[in-house]
């Protein structure tokens, strides 16, 4: 794994058992963890009613390859809050946006999609695309592509509106994919307007709009989405769903739904390529239910969202007292210091900022102090069991580090 690769020392730590917003290494080390599983505890790590709920299930049966009543509270509760009425469940965030992809080929009979540079969206082959000097091929870092990229996917930097127009005009493009914020380059906040304009030129085009929802549900419970009222066709979650059991999910507009039960007949429907066997097992559905009733609630926002705020602050604290410029960005309980004095605007932007020995050191000098951040991002996700605390441990390790670094003229 890449982040196995990038660890800002020889091995990674072995993990022994976690709780809440901590956890305890094989060799007795406590963490204050923000990385969090990169997202999957969102939630904090084995919150009490999921894993009640969970322990419950595994005694009574996890998989059936049937339906269970938590199925359709699931179900209910991720079409409130993301206003879509149809969802299947998957068992990664990865599969569901695969099962998007081809649901969105297959509806609007178009061969490509459109991503946003710098994106990821799991390991899904037609989003392993870059851009170079404005050709779409396969990024260097990746496995050989079964394809060519520029078969199946177009690239635009995020936030160019006029790129997208661009793109979607030639007729070609069965969805536009992408986070409502680029979350895995580095935070990349849309401009006013983007999404408005993303919206307007998909629909005028006839594409289908994918949300990624997978990291950014960290905006609130019904994510980025509901947070700024945006109307995806399809939206896509993963990860912190089910507190961090295995599960995904993407839901869908009513009008989607019904293009897809014509689009596969009764007598036809043992191929869609859409599904699984462990798909919405009855182990992971109590597990989404749980999570979404009781742990990632309005009110597991309401503290973690401040926290995200503290973090940042001590952030900026610490880098105005020693007189360096970076710039320090929150997305709802996440929360990011980038080696720039300004936001970025793309992915491009993001990648061209990295400061890939500066970033190991500051990793590797708060984990010998017992903050883990989330390997190669410079951010801190927040769950509910994370004290003010902890938060405060971490501007103190921070603001060490870059003593450190004034003294001895690192990086
Ligand atoms: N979408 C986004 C936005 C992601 O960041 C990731 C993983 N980092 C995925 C999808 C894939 O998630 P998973 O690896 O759990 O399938």
């Amino acid at each position: 794994m890449q982040w196995m690769v990038h660890w800002p020392g020889s091995y990674p730590i072995y993990v022994q058992h976690a709780a809440g917003g901590h956890l305890v290494d094989v060799d007795g080390h406590d963490y204050v963890d923000f990385c969090l599983g990169d997202s999957g505890a969102m939630a904090g790590h084995s919150p009490g009613e999921v894993i009640a709920a969970a322990t419950a299930r595994l005694a009574r049966g996890v998989t059936f390859m049937l339906p269970t009543a938590d199925a359709i509270a699931a179900a209910e509760h991720l079409a409130r809050r993301f206003g879509l009425p149809i969802w299947q469940f998957t068992l990664s965030a990865t599969d569901a946006n695969r099962a998007a992809i081809r649901y969105a080929r297959g509806l609007t009979r178009r061969p490509k999609i459109l991503i946003f540079n710098h994106s990821y969206h799991g390991g899904v082959d037609e989003t392993f695309a870059t851009l170079d000097h404005g050709s779409v091929v396969s990024p260097a870092t990746s496995l050989g592509p079964p394809v060519d990229p520029a078969v199946t996917t177009n690239v635009a930097e995020f936030n160019d509106i006029g790129a997208v127009e661009g793109a979607l005009a030639a007729g070609d493009i069965a969805a536009v994919l992408t986070e409502p914020a680029l979350t895995n380059a580095g935070i990349v906040l849309p401009e006013p307007g983007f999404h408005a304009a993303l919206r307007h030129l998909t629909r005028a085009n006839g594409s289908l709009l994918i949300l990624d929802e997978t990291h950014t549900l960290c905006c609130g419970p019904g994510g980025y989405t509901r947070e700024y009222q945006l109307e995806p066709d399809i939206v896509v979650v993963g990860k912190a769903i089910a507190g961090g059991l295995p599960a995904g999910a993407y839901g869908f507009t009513a009008e989607l739904g019904a293009q897809a039960a014509e689009a596969t007949p009764a007598d036809n429907s043992d191929s869609p390529g859409v599904g699984g066997t462990l798909a919405a097992n009855a182990l992971s559905m109590a597990a989404v239910r749980a999570t979404l009733e009781t742990a990632l609630t309005d009110a597991s926002f309401a503290r973690t969202i401040p926290l995200a705020s503290r973090w940042a602050d001590g952030v900026r604290r610490a880098c105005a007292a020693h007189g360096i410029e970076w710039h320090v960005i929150q997305l709802g309980c996440r929360a990011e210091f980038q080696f720039s004095p300004a936001a970025f605007a793309t992915g491009a932007d993001a990648i061209a900022a990295k400061e890939p020995a500066l970033e190991r050191f500051l990793h590797l000098f708060a984990l010998n102090r017992g903050v883990l951040l989330t390997p190669f991002h410079n951010m801190a996700l927040m769950c509910p069991e994370h004290s003010e605390a902890d938060v405060d441990r971490h501007s103190a390790v921070f603001d060490a580090a870059l003593t450190r670094l004034s003294e001895t003229n690192i990086g």
